[in-house]
This record gives structure tokens, sequence and C-alpha cells, in this order.
């Protein structure tokens, strides 16, 4: 079985670099990231919590716009494949199944800016 779980992008300005640009969002069970294709600039995200709950349960009002995406995932619960909530905050991160309920739930854990990395194309 395949370890990745969600792998999306989503293209807004960055918070780092002020760019409008692809924010690569990638998704396993013990981790989660966000990186921001133009400047490098990358938030990692830790489990807390995976739980069955309720849409919204997990998403504090915050004063930043949360990106809400929809992709498809196997599910870790149901283990169907199926449409996946993606609510990307800027200290969570969650992904929940829509059939069963299943949320993974993150928490920002650290950022960093891979710039080198990024550089060589
Ligand atoms: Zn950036
Ligand atoms: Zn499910």
């Amino acid at each position: 079985m395949s370890d990745r779980f969600i792998f999306t992008k989503h293209r807004t300005d960055c918070y780092h670099c002020k760019q409008v640009a692809d924010q690569i969002i990638k998704a396993v069970p013990n981790k989660a990231q966000v990186a921001c294709d133009n400047c490098g600039a990358t938030r990692v995200f830790v489990p807390r919590i995976q739980e069955v709950a309720q849409p919204g349960s997990f998403t504090p009002i915050g004063k930043y716009p949360v990106w809400e995406l929809v992709q498809d995932a196997e599910c870790r619960n149901c283990h169907t494949t199926g449409l996946h909530d993606i609510t990307v905050g800027t200290r969570h991160l969650s992904v929940r199944c829509r059939k069963c309920g299943f949320t993974h739930f993150y928490k920002f854990d650290l950022e960093f800016i891979a710039k080198d990395e990024l550089k060589i194309h």
C-alpha cells in the first residue's frame, strides 16, 4: 500500500513570499506538510487526533482565511476511496472522509525554507 494519502495543491498568495503560487499539500498518516512552490516556505504538521468527527469540528475560528479543498483519497477507517475534505489553516490541518467522517487532525509543528532544493530546476 502506498503511504501517499493526500497530495494536492492550492494556488494562493504565499504568506512568506507574498506571490501567488502553488502551495503543495501532502499528508500521510504520521505527517502533513504545505510547501510554497515559489519560495520553498514549508510548514510541517504533526498528527494530534484521529477519530470520527462532525464536519468543522476541528476548524478553530482564526483571523486568517482557511483553505477548504476536496480530494479523492483512500480512507484509513472505512477503506473506501472517496472524497475527503481538506482544511488548511495557519496552525492546523485536517483531512476528513466524507463517507464515514473519520478525521485526521494535525497541528502545526515547525516551518523552514527549502530554497535551495526548489531553485534547482
Ligand atoms: Zn512563497
Ligand atoms: Zn472513511
